[in-house]
């Protein structure tokens, strides 16, 4: 009903706007699709333990170095011996091998991830507010069915239907691993995080809040609206920042070797939700990830990128160069506490007080139709 009443308000102008974004996006995401038929490779390729390290490694797109990261060997291991000289096993190879073709990338998710930033860019900034509105119309500003849609297709589609990779907290990962070694093509993986950020920057944590398909997940459950009764609590920014930037610190220093005797070990790797998408369920600690995030999202919003993921991180450091983002004029803000009440998270309160540096702001629009002196608008950094 509050998007139907959203529709008729919007002006001639945003409707054209609604139905070109409609169908941009489409042809984007189907131009994904059509180019990339079948990035993935699904086809059986035939690998046993008589065969080497060198012999494997390029049909599974890894380097020498990181098959013999994933076999549990040195980095430095005879890449010419056969495995079986080398004590793996089949039933070794084979979990091996299944877990390094999860990771290949499907090609066409990249377009889909284009696409709906992009719904997400245009709604924010030019039609979740009606042109011919005043602000005793704000409760149909920027109706949730939208976002809802948006998500519900970021979950099927760039989740369950093209799998866990590519995926930004992957595209964070991957990146370093790259630096030491562990794929065979560095530019590659430097360009799809260069990708990343830049939907991450467009506006502000834009490919989190309405792209990226676990946190789509944790979005719609904390979104249940039945369910907004339960008792539930934002999570004091300091400490999820400080578990976050921990675990990035961990993940260096086990990375690069300078803590523990495995260089190249990579921390995310138990602890990566993403498997989700596969219904690939490697290790105990990914059963628990997903298990907390999805269980924890009834009761806290987006537990896994507050405290966990590595792109959410990053992307809110580099919320800082957002082109567009929330903006709270000051002249007109009286502090009343309306956004901050409707915010999930400290990010409206930061960005009240002016905090330095403010808590993530997923970009989720709930603060855009509270206040009541219409002191806060989703818009360009450029604009006055
Ligand atoms: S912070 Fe959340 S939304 Fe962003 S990449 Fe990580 S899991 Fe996805
Ligand atoms: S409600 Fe909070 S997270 Fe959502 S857009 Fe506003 S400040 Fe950002």
């Amino acid at each position: 009903m509050k998007t139907y009443r959203w529709f008729l308000l919007l002006s001639f102008r945003q409707r054209i706007i609604l139905l070109l974004t409609i169908a941009m996006s489409l042809v984007i995401v189907v131009t994904g699709f059509v180019i990339n038929p079948e990035s993935r490779q699904n086809g059986k390729i035939n690998l046993s333990t008589d065969m080497s390290i060198r012999e494997i490694a390029p049909q599974l797109g890894v380097t020498g170095k990181a098959l013999a990261r994933e076999l549990n060997l040195p980095l430095d291991a005879p890449k010419a011996k056969p495995l079986a000289e080398l004590s793996i096993t089949d039933d070794q190879l084979s979990h091996v091998v299944g877990h390094l073709r999860s990771h290949v990338d499907a090609t066409e998710k990249y377009y889909t991830f284009f696409a709906l930033v992009l719904v997400g860019f245009v709604y924010l900034n030019m039609l979740g507010r009606p042109d011919v509105s005043d602000i005793k119309q704000k409760t149909s500003w920027y109706p949730r069915f939208p976002y809802v849609v948006v998500l519900l297709f970021s979950v099927a589609v760039a989740g369950f239907y093209l799998g866990k990779s590519p995926n930004p907290m992957e595209g964070a990962v991957k990146v370093f691993k790259s630096v030491v070694g562990l794929y065979p093509d560095p530019l590659a993986k430097v360009i799809a995080f260069i990708f990343f950020l830049g939907l991450a920057v467009i506006g502000n944590k834009m490919v989190c809040g309405w792209a990226c398909p676990f946190g789509a997940l944790q979005e719609l459950i904390y979104s249940i609206p039945g369910l907004r009764k339960l008792k539930r609590c934002k999570l004091p920014f300091v400490l999820t920042n400080t578990i976050r930037a921990i675990l990035f610190v961990l993940m260096f220093l086990l990375l690069f070797g300078f803590v523990g005797e495995r260089k190249g070990f990579v921390i995310y790797h138990y602890i990566n939700p993403f498997n989700l998408f596969n219904l690939h369920f490697e290790t105990i600690g990914i059963v628990m990830t997903v298990i907390g995030a999805v269980v924890g999202s009834f009761f806290v919003y987006r537990p896994f990128c507050q405290i966990i993921c590595p792109f959410g991180l990053i992307s809110w450091v580099f919320e800082r160069l957002s082109i567009t983002r929330m903006r709270i004029n000051r002249d007109v803000c009286t502090k009343c506490g309306a956004c901050m009440r409707a915010c999930p998270s400290d990010a409206a309160k930061d960005r009240v007080y002016g905090k330095k540096f403010p808590a993530d702001c997923f970009s989720c629009a709930r603060c855009l139709k509270v206040c009541p002196t219409d002191a806060i608008r989703y818009g360009s950094i450029f604009k006055k």
